[in-house]
């Protein structure tokens, strides 16, 4: 008997009942019901009007995933949907001969990939590249793949060697709770939102179990320590400390029941996310002990009571900033909480340090206001990236094995999506830049293929023009001038210039790429990049000065006087740092930025993702308010501009849609062999004894209809479904 479990029929031989009804259905010239349609390539024709039609009547009828030629688009289910992850549901992918008969799925990816790098044949790495806006869902996918393979790629039951393989597939997604409370946030479009790109490499051994894995991260959105736009949060282990700790704990930390912190906003608001407890078991079982957590909360703590440092202009010229009196006991706290000397911490903050002159001479200037407001949040940024990073590095510590013991790799990319606001700048850039990358990467991957495989079995074959996002990408980072070089420069000189002297060196210098533009109407000065996805405008002002992303060295000095055991670890003092730091020290070595370091990252991961066999999940977000059962078609319709989906379609339908092995099809359509009796003899009906020659493409589609009319009939009582009328 067919069960339908959330459009996921369990039956295997319902599966290709069904998906023969659909072919016959389409051969037959009848429409299947688009929510019927597991591929977009078989909608017809293939416009964003079908494509979204298809989608929309597929999610109504809560089918969440549908196939898109080489890709899946998810769709954002807004609502538990647990028999759709069971681990019931994994095996069944995992067992099923052709996962890809079954329903569209996050498992059906996850089971090809698996399949691919235990091939004998062609054992190649894969990845899986997980895109799609703030909200989509590419976290929850990448969280359930991971689930999928800590299931399917886990060590038999019965041998020793289960429980070391059980430990480190547990403590892999433990890293997913540690990851999310530092570098997740509360934002306008999604609760949980990944302030950061996450690659992560899971290891297989030669028996194709997870033995390790390593993760990179890119990006993370530091400046949200420091500055939440309204309406938003800071990132959850600030508001996981203050409401999760102890009464002994808010003592030590001085976070007292109530305290208000100017980088808390929104405190009263509470959401799953908010789970101490659960951030600290993962931490635990990935290493990091109760004492040491109990450091990296304290001096947690003690950035918050640098928040709360606020300052006054003051009518003295020769101090035009003073702390606030009300601030006094911030600065004390958070200075004991940081272990740092009371004095030195203000002064830092207060008086900038110029060496100038051969003789490297010493001035001191005091700050004003704005100025010492951005050196306190600057010394914020440079703990908390830092804590990050060195909370990636012990992660992938306690996950990753010695490299001889994994012989492949499955990758799991979830970057942040395409992002187009009425104002963009630096951090855009960079994103929107790695998403052209991915694309083009997508393209010549999936181009590439096709041709390889059509030229392996001797098919004739053109290719359709396509998109090819070159010119855009010359633009970006092309050499030797691009819009990345051109801001390179302008830090590199350090000379001051404003926002719309760089708008005029960008059009002047890149005037030729079609793919800038400008906006006559912008008040502000900006140029327009045409992106595949759409063109978007970046103001200038603040691009330089982000790129240069600038840290005083008095800030980091600062630090490594730190008494504090994890500040120690985090700001080590550098013997040769010292040593360039004296006035009779050479000059120092170019400090990279911020662009320089994203691109030279994003280059090293599509080194990664070239010697792979990708595949890709579009994760669409069917309406903003997070809310189940609604599809808002404009909101999807820019989603699906902004992935290139038509594109992807036209480029899949281009090629030959479907392919099957001649056993495969031999096994599928003997069915018509055995009801061949029934059909009405024709002069040149193929004779039901004999060979392959039956399927000649001479034979009469007249001669076919009632057949085929006969078995679309018959299916229903062959799998048990209700026939389609
Ligand atoms: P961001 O770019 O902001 O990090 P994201 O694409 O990673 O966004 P997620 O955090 O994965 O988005 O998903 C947002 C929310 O949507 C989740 O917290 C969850 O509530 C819901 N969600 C996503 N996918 C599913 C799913 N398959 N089933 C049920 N709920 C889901
Ligand atoms: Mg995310």
């Amino acid at each position: 008997m067919l069960q339908q479990v959330n459009g996921h029929s369990s039956g295997l031989d319902a599966h290709g009942g069904e998906a023969l009804r659909e072919d016959l259905q389409e051969f037959l010239g009848q429409e299947a019901p688009l929510h019927l349609l597991d591929d977009l390539t078989k909608v017809n024709p293939v416009t964003l009007e079908t494509v979204l039609r298809c989608l929309q009547a597929r999610y109504m009828a809560d089918t969440f995933y549908t196939n898109a030629g080489c890709t899946l688009v998810a769709l954002n289910p807004f609502k538990p949907v647990p028999q759709l992850y069971s681990p019931e549901l994994m095996r069944e992918y995992h067992t099923a001969p052709q996962p890809q008969k079954l329903k569209p799925h996050i498992f059906t990816v996850g089971e090809q990939t698996y399949r691919n790098v235990k091939s004998l044949i062609e054992p190649v790495n894969q990845s899986i590249v997980v895109s799609g806006e703030s909200g989509a869902g590419k976290t929850w996918t990448s969280r359930c793949l991971m689930k999928f393979y800590a299931v399917v790629a886990a060590s038999p039951t019965s041998s020793e060697s289960h429980k070391v393989a059980e430990r480190i597939e547990q403590r892999i997604l433990n890293s997913n709770p540690i990851m999310e409370a530092f570098g997740n946030a509360c934002t306008l479009r999604n609760n949980n939102s990944s302030r950061f790109g996450k690659f992560i490499q899971l290891q297989l051994n030669r028996a194709h179990q997870m033995t390790g894995a390593a993760v990179q991260t890119y990006l993370l959105e530091k400046t949200r320590v420091a500055c939440q736009a309204s309406s938003e949060r800071n990132f959850h282990i600030f508001y996981q400390i203050c409401k999760g700790a102890s009464a002994d704990q808010r003592l030590q930390w001085h976070l007292p029941e109530g305290a208000a912190f100017s980088w808390l906003p929104n405190p009263d608001r509470t959401l799953e996310e908010d789970c101490f407890e659960v951030t600290r078991e993962a931490m635990l079982h990935l290493g990091i002990d109760t004492p040491t957590q109990n450091n990296i909360f304290k001096v947690l703590a003690g950035l918050l009571h640098l928040g709360n440092m606020l300052f006054a202009d003051s009518e003295d010229e020769a101090q035009p900033c003073q702390l606030m009196d009300s601030a006094k006991c911030s600065l004390r706290t958070s200075a004991s909480l940081l272990c740092l000397p009371e004095d030195p911490l203000l002064e830092t903050l207060r008086i900038r340090t110029i060496r100038a002159g051969r003789q490297q001479q010493v001035f001191r200037k005091p700050c004003s206001r704005a100025e010492c407001d951005t050196r306190r949040d600057c010394l914020a940024k440079l703990v908390y990236a830092r804590l990050f990073d060195w909370l990636v590095s012990v992660i992938n510590s306690s996950i990753c094995t010695d490299p001889n013991s994994w012989t492949s790799f499955i990758g799991l990319l979830d970057v942040y999506g395409f992002e187009s606001f009425p104002d963009n700048s630096l951090e855009q850039l960079c994103i929107n830049y790695a998403n052209e990358k991915l694309q083009q990467h997508f393209v010549a991957h999936y181009l590439r293929a096709q041709q390889e495989e059509y030229a392996v079995e001797g098919l004739e074959w053109s290719f359709v023009s396509y998109q090819d996002n070159q010119t855009c990408l010359d633009l970006i980072e092309g050499s030797p001038i691009s819009i990345c070089s051109l801001i390179n420069e302008e830090c590199r000189l350090n000379r001051p210039s404003s926002a719309a002297q760089l708008r005029t060196r960008i059009e002047s210098a890149l005037a030729g790429n079609p793919c800038l533009g400008h906006d006559k109407l912008s008040r502000e000065p900006s140029f327009i990049v045409v992106h595949y996805a759409g063109p978007v405008r970046y103001l200038t002002a603040g691009l330089v000065e982000k790129n240069k992303d600038p840290v005083p060295p008095e800030l980091t000095r600062l630090l490594q006087q730190s008494q504090d055991p994890l500040l120690k670890v985090l700001f080590p003092t550098d013997p040769e740092e010292k040593a360039q730091e004296e006035p009779s020290g050479q000059s120092r070595a170019p400090v990279l930025t911020v662009v320089s370091k994203f691109k030279a990252s994003l280059e090293q991961l599509l080194q990664v993702l070239h010697s792979t066999t990708p595949h890709y999940i579009r994760c669409i977000k069917p309406n903003s308010q997070g809310q189940a059962q609604t599809f808002l078609r404009e909101e999807v319709l820019g989603q699906l501009e902004a992935c290139g989906l038509v594109e992807t379609i036209h480029i899949s339908a281009a090629g030959f849609p479907i392919r099957v092995s001649h056993r495969n099809f031999v096994e599928r359509y003997a069915l018509l062999r055995r009801l061949r009796p029934r059909a009405a003899p024709g002069p040149q009906s193929p004779s039901p004894n004999e060979g392959r020659s039956e399927w000649s493409p001479h034979t009469e589609e007249t001669t076919l209809q009632p057949l085929l009319q006969d078995i679309l009939h018959t299916l229903p009582t062959l799998t048990g479904a209700a026939a389609t009328p």
